[in-house]
């Protein structure tokens, strides 16, 4: 016997009908009872798709995020958000979304942040000395009676203790250990609870065995674990994302019941895991990724898991590597992708289906799912050799990248002084990030374009009219180096991606990026390379309309792939470095028709860090690398800049230096430039812009309030290495307030100019 079970699913739906619930709710056009009832819907739903799972989870399910959802069970949701009568679903939704300031019961919004290492974000738990907790199980309670009144096999699913701390912030630099021991309390009643309510089985998260844990923090699960065990209720563990390394002694031999590991990425150690975990206790291998949308090499698979289920027989459970959170729903939402890619890929639903016809060829023998694996094979095999996925040409390209690909010809101090005799820039330049307001005319265009039923002559005018006013504008504005706006993308990944080989785009495969927002990672399948250029025209048009400085616009390949769902078939540094070389043509040919500014937008680079420190440094090894060879083809007179939103320089300064733009742009101005301390204990080399004006708010900023961010900046950075302009790209903005915004802009770098 073997034990199938899954760690969670997405709760968004398969077409995105919590998303739509939500939205309604919050414009209130859909009331509390509605929006429970749609959700009721879903968990039923969801449960029915694992229900050939031995063990189905149950609140997994999430109205807005599973860390606040944890936060409420043990009532130490922040106190603002209780304020007036907020009922608890307002008081809930108040801690992720805030209230609106002008509001008499404004409050700010809970901060959010990546979840580990995926590109969902959570509200961070908000900790300080005064924090209590105090169990509020009616969720959980009331979801597992709902699955198991509907039949199913419910197994509680909790954040762990140590993770619920490591994970929130102290308001007020106290210890948030010091909190553990109450913590406790309320989680070994929590358990007690479920337990009475029928729970035979409780997974318990705990990522944060995937980290560098100090004594402390190693000891705070000793601690936890042999308190909870007080409950005595079976406890499943469970780790994801990272091997466990140094703490995989620690995390075989913390008193519970179980064990799941990601056994994708910490395939490795498994053996020794096997060897470790004492007798009683059964071990959960996530074998299927739940990271990634390709189907799994049975083949490959059962020889591996044969001898281990051999040794462990009814011990072994088999699961997905983690919550299948992070994958779309359902492949047969995607009839329109051509059947051999379908092949190859396996969203929630079919992954599930992946667990059980292992567990069954195991257990039953593999004649008892013969067909499944000859389908599975011959997928596998085709997708192996495919020309789709193998292009030797561009094998060829990466194999030749020498050392010098990514590195300028010369030092950023000789470039800089025959950039500015090329460009003839003022001290304090200005400039925008790339796109401007993209209109309802902008994107009705764009629509009716990609339906067929606007002819590409017409949809080539309507676009040009756009450059054509965004460039007058800048003009009008005054700025110094100029953009075409970037009317013609609908996404800055997707934009490039489609104009890439090797990549594939899905119509509803939405993954939960934070609350009610999904994206749609594109797909990279096979080999890229770029066919036709992507931005020469656009930018080239653009050019003709005005004698300033025309910055061409691309996406970096780090953000390319950090934004895409990866082959699983190459690592990720060689698919990274595949983007390089595309975007690297591209920059070329930008700069032989003449753009001798060019903008490589990197926003993604700080994502892809892995969970441990210590792998840090080979991440940001090729990471660095892949944007030299996209950027550093260019003469020294080409100015090359990178821009990147929100982001904490201070551990990764060093690299940032080493990507060697001329200029990179940052958000900062929400921080009151605070972010830019990272650049005072690393003297940063080259230029950089420190956006002014928060594109986040409709707010128009005064010009002297950007005069005194900038002053602070140059008090930090040499003067004449610093460029003004906003924070990020101005698309989801109004024309009117950005023009009032730029102007302001305009003039608080010809304040500077004087002043300064
Ligand atoms: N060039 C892009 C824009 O202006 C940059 C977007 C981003 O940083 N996320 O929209
Ligand atoms: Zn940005």
């Amino acid at each position: 016997m073997i034990t199938t079970h899954s760690l969670g699913f997405p709760r968004i739906g398969a077409k995105r009908e919590l998303k739509f619930a939500l939205e309604k709710y919050w414009r209130g056009e859909k009331s509390d009872t509605e929006l429970q009832q749609t959700a009721t819907a879903l968990r039923a739903q969801h449960w029915k798709h694992q229900s050939a799972l031995d063990w189905q989870p149950v609140g997994d399910f999430s109205l807005y995020d599973q860390m606040l959802d944890m936060a409420q069970t043990l009532g130490c949701l922040p106190d603002r958000a209780k304020l007036g009568e907020a009922s608890e679903l307002d008081a809930y939704f108040r801690t992720a979304r805030g209230r609106s300031v002008n509001d008499k019961e404004g409050v700010h919004a809970g901060e959010m942040t990546k979840w580990l290492d995926t590109n969902y974000h959570y509200i961070v738990p908000e900790f300080s000395q005064q924090t209590r907790f105090s169990l509020n199980a009616n969720r959980l309670l009331s979801q597992l009676a709902e699955a198991k009144a509907g039949g199913f096999n419910a197994k509680p699913v909790l954040i762990g203790p140590v993770t619920f701390l490591w994970l929130g912030k102290s308001k007020d630099d106290s210890d948030r250990l010091a909190l553990l021991p109450e913590l406790l309390a309320v989680y070994e009643q929590l358990l007690v609870e479920l337990k009475r309510a029928g729970a035979e089985w409780i997974q318990i998260d705990e990522p944060v065995l995937g980290f560098e844990l100090d004594a402390e923090w190693q000891h705070a699960l000793e601690q936890s674990y042999n308190r909870l065990a007080a409950a005595k209720t079976k406890l499943l563990l469970a780790t994801y994302f990272s091997e466990l390394r140094e703490n995989l002694q620690l995390a075989c031999q913390l008193p519970v019941q179980g064990l799941h590991i990601d056994a994708v990425r910490g395939r490795a150690e498994v053996a020794q895991v096997v060897d470790w975990l004492p007798e009683h206790k059964v071990l959960s291998l996530g074998v299927v990724d739940g990271r990634n949308i390709w189907v799994n090499d049975f083949e490959q698979t059962l020889a591996w898991l044969t001898p281990i289920y051999q040794r462990l027989q009814s011990r072994l459970w088999l699961a997905p590597s983690c919550s299948l959170l992070h994958v779309p729903v359902d492949l047969r939402s995607e009839p329109e992708l051509d059947e051999e890619l379908q092949q190859w890929l396996c969203f929630a639903v079919q992954k599930v289906a992946e667990i059980a016809t292992l567990a069954k060829a195991l257990t039953e023998g593999e004649a008892a799912v013969g067909d499944l694996l000859e389908a599975n094979r011959i997928a596998v095999k085709a997708r192996k050799s495919s020309t789709r996925v193998n292009n030797p040409e561009v094998q060829q390209a990466v194999a030749a990248i020498s050392a010098d690909d990514s590195k300028r010809q010369s030092a950023y101090t000789e470039r800089a002084a025959l950039q500015i005799e090329a460009l003839g820039l003022p001290r304090f330049p200005t400039t925008t990030i790339g796109s401007f307001p993209q209109t309802t005319e902008i994107r009705q265009a764009r629509r009716a374009f990609k339906a067929g039923d606007l002819a590409v002559d017409d949809y080539e005018t309507a676009m040009k009219q756009e450059i054509a006013r965004c460039v007058e504008e800048q003009e009008q504005l005054g700025l110094d180096v100029l953009v075409h706006g970037e009317a013609e993308r609908n996404d800055m990944v997707e934009y490039f991606g489609e104009q890439l080989s090797g990549y594939a785009f899905t119509r509803f495969a939405w993954v939960q990026s934070y609350g009610s927002r999904c994206v749609k990672p594109p797909i990279i399948y096979g080999d890229v390379s770029r066919p036709n250029a992507m931005t020469v025209a656009w930018t080239s048009y653009a050019a003709t309309l005005s004698d300033k400085p025309m910055k061409g616009m691309l996406t970096g390949p780090v953000t390319m792939l950090n934004w895409s769902f990866v082959r699983d078939d190459l690592p990720r540094a060689d698919v990274c470095r595949q983007l390089a070389l595309a975007i690297r043509a591209e920059v070329l040919d930008l700069e032989k028709a003449e753009v001798n500014v060019i903008q490589i937008d990197e926003p993604a680079l700080r994502e892809g860090l892995p969970l441990r420190r210590s792998d840090w440094q080979q991440y940001l090894d090729w990471a660095v690398e892949a944007f030299g060879i996209s950027a550093n083809g260019v003469a020294d007179a080409t100015q090359v800049h990178t821009h990147m939103c929100y982001s904490e320089f201070n551990d990764i300064m060093p690299a940032i230096a080493a990507l060697d733009a001329d200029v990179i742009t940052i958000e900062t101005s929400r921080s009151d430039m605070e972010l830019l301390d990272a650049f005072d204990a690393f003297d940063y080399p080259n230029e950089i812009g420190p956006g002014v004006y928060d594109i986040h708010s409709p707010n128009v900023p005064e010009t002297q309030a950007m005069v005194k961010l900038m002053q602070k900046a140059a008090a930090k950075v040499p003067a004449e290495r610093l460029w003004v302009n906003p924070d990020c790209g101005l698309k989801t903005r109004g024309w009117t307030e950005t023009k009032l915004a730029l102007a302001n802009m305009v003039a608080a770098a010809e304040t500077l100019r004087k002043v300064a």
